[in-house]
Formats: structure tokens, sequence, C-alpha cells
């Protein structure tokens, strides 16, 4: 591939901590020769793994992006042994917009990897992730929730990447967040995504779903606050106190299609189970209610098998094909081949 046309006002190789931007060509109508600027914090000390922390792939995603701009202004480069790369938000356009697509290509950016020097500002960005800082990497941090359209049960999650060290270290990275929950999930929605891109250059990748709609709770930012700090002192690049887990995680999978579940129509939506509760195979799960036609039963969302719900419908209003559920199913992630 060819060389990036981004320029980053941080050294990677320096130790200190420098707080800069990322300029990512982006020419408009008011601005010929403009860039649109990436915050990137860099802090480093002596020889140690390096960490990838980022927050913000979708723009409408924040306890991540909080976790990360306390953390950037917190740490001290007496506390880093080797070195944290902090981008509290990639997609910084949809982050101030709260939405999860950029407003200024329309791109999801978890669908543009590897990337493309030639291409929108997130295919740029997403390029230069590929070859400057995923190379630079050892431990890799996406941070998600399921957005303004998902309410997830808390978690951190991975995907099963195919067996060995790499596998073993992320299992153990993602019970270091210390949810109550850890998900095994499968890509239902396209390719390109970014930890992929980073698990296929052999980075441990920590991922995680930590809740969604438009409310964020207490308990949420601080689940993510402290998950965040104790993933990074077991990795060996932050100096403090691991938390050990108060007890063992409930691992569940959901990596078949039928695992999630769509709306058969558009309408109205209600959640008729809450988060975290076990289903059986053929219940409902929500109902579509159609206002245009209030005599009519509502249309009903089922479970495929029994599991648990793990995702569920944030917004009320519903279109067709949009997903509703997500239903996993307990796994010990350490008797999978
Ligand atoms: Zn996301």
């Amino acid at each position: 591939m060819s060389a990036s046309p981004i320029r980053s006002s941080v050294d990677y190789t320096a130790s200190g901590k420098q707080h800069g931007h990322l300029y990512i060509p982006y020419s408009h109508n008011l601005g010929g020769w403009a860039n649109l600027m990436v915050p990137i914090t860099v802090v480093g000390r002596g020889s140690g793994p390096t960490a990838l922390v980022m927050a913000g792939n979708h723009g409408d995603e924040y306890p991540g992006q909080v976790a990360i701009l306390r953390l950037l202004r917190e740490l001290q480069p007496e506390q880093v042994n080797g070195r944290i790369i902090l981008i509290p938000a990639l997609n910084v356009p949809a982050s101030k917009a709260a939405t999860r697509l950029s407003p200024l290509d329309g791109k999801n950016f978890n669908r543009t990897f590897p990337g493309n020097p030639a291409g929108t500002v997130c295919e740029m960005l997403a390029h230069y992730l590929t070859t400057v800082l995923f190379p630079l990497a050892d431990l890799v941090i996406d941070m998600h929730t399921g957005g303004r359209s998902t309410d997830f049960l808390p978690c951190a999650h991975m995907h099963l990447v195919p067996q060995g060290p790499q596998r073993q270290k992320m299992l153990a990275g993602t019970e270091a967040w210390n949810s109550e929950f850890c998900f095994l999930y499968a890509d239902i929605a396209g390719t390109g995504l970014l930890p992929v891109e980073a698990e296929n250059q052999g980075k441990v990748v920590i991922t995680t779903e930590l809740g969604g709609s438009e409310n964020v709770t207490t308990d949420v930012h601080r689940l993510t606050q402290s998950g965040l700090r104790n993933v990074l002192v077991q990795f060996g690049v932050l100096e403090g106190k691991f938390v050990p887990r108060p007890k063992p995680p409930r691992w569940v999978q959901a990596l078949n299609w039928e695992d999630y579940r769509f709306a058969p129509e558009s309408g109205i939506y209600e959640n008729m189970v809450p988060l975290g509760e076990n289903v059986t195979a053929g219940q409902p799960v929500g109902a579509v209610h159609f206002l245009e036609n209030p005599q009519r039963e509502p249309a009903l969302v089922v479970a495929a098998s029994d599991g648990v719900l793990v995702a569920t419908r944030a917004p009320s209003i519903v279109g067709q094909g949009d997903c509703v559920a997500c239903i996993a199913h307990d796994v010990d992630p350490r008797k999978l081949p």
C-alpha cells in the first residue's frame, strides 16, 4: 500500500507525555486546504509493550470516549512501562453529531478496514491505523457500546481468533475488564472491521459493548473506566494494582446468524424481556405494534433458541430489518477448538 497522507503532530518514539493531532486532509467549501484534526495523546517511558487505546469508532458511543479523556489527563509518564497511545474519538465529526456514521463521508468507520490512502476521511484514517499504528501496538483496545440504536448488557467482548497464545491473551484481557458477562461475537453485518484487521496482524485485541441507548448510567461509566485501567495494568503497560475478579464471568457466545433477531416489519417496538434474562426457543422477546392498524395483532420477534438476551432495541420506533435482539448462549471459551 502507498504512504498515508495523514500527518501526526506527536512523535511516537519520544519519552514523556505529548498531546497532539492526526491531520487528515479534508477539503470543503469553506476550507480549501483544511484538515480534519483527530486528537491523539502518547505517553511513553522506557522499553515495554505498546497499548493503542481507542473509542468513538462509532460517534454515538460515549463511555469509552469519556474514559480516554479522563485517562489522558491523569496519566503521568512514570506510571507507564512502554507506551500508551490514546485516541478518544476516532470519528470526531460523528461524535459531535451524535451519529454512528461519519457525517463527512457517510461511512461506518468500522467497515472501512484495511482502508485506502486515496479514499475518504474514514478510509484514510483506517489505512493509517492499519499501516502505522497497529504495527506499533501489542495491545489494541477498541471501546464500543450499542450506540443510540441498541442497548447492550455491559460486557467486554472478543472474536474467537484461532487457537494459540493470541487467543489466550485475549481471553485473559477480556476477563480483566471485570464485566459480569463476557461475550464471543460474530460479524453478522459486513466486513472491514477494525478489530479484525488488528487481529490479523497478531495483536491482542480487547473490545467492549458497554451499554447503549442515549442514557449512559453512572455504573456503565465506572465499569468502562475501571475495566480499561485494569486491562492496561494486567498487560504490564500501566503501573497500578490489578483488581482480580470478584467472581468468574458468565461467558456467552452468539456466533450464528439466527442469534441476531430482526424486526419483520416497521412500527413501534416493545421490549418484552429485560436484558440479561434467560429465554427459551420460541419465546417472544419483542413485539412490533402498528399505529396505522391498531386492531391488528403485533408482529412478534421470537428467540430462535434457548439463551440469554444480551442486546435489545433502544429506540421504540423500528424499521423493517433493524436488529432488535441478540440471544447468546453459555459457553466455556477455553473448551472451544
Ligand atoms: Zn460501535
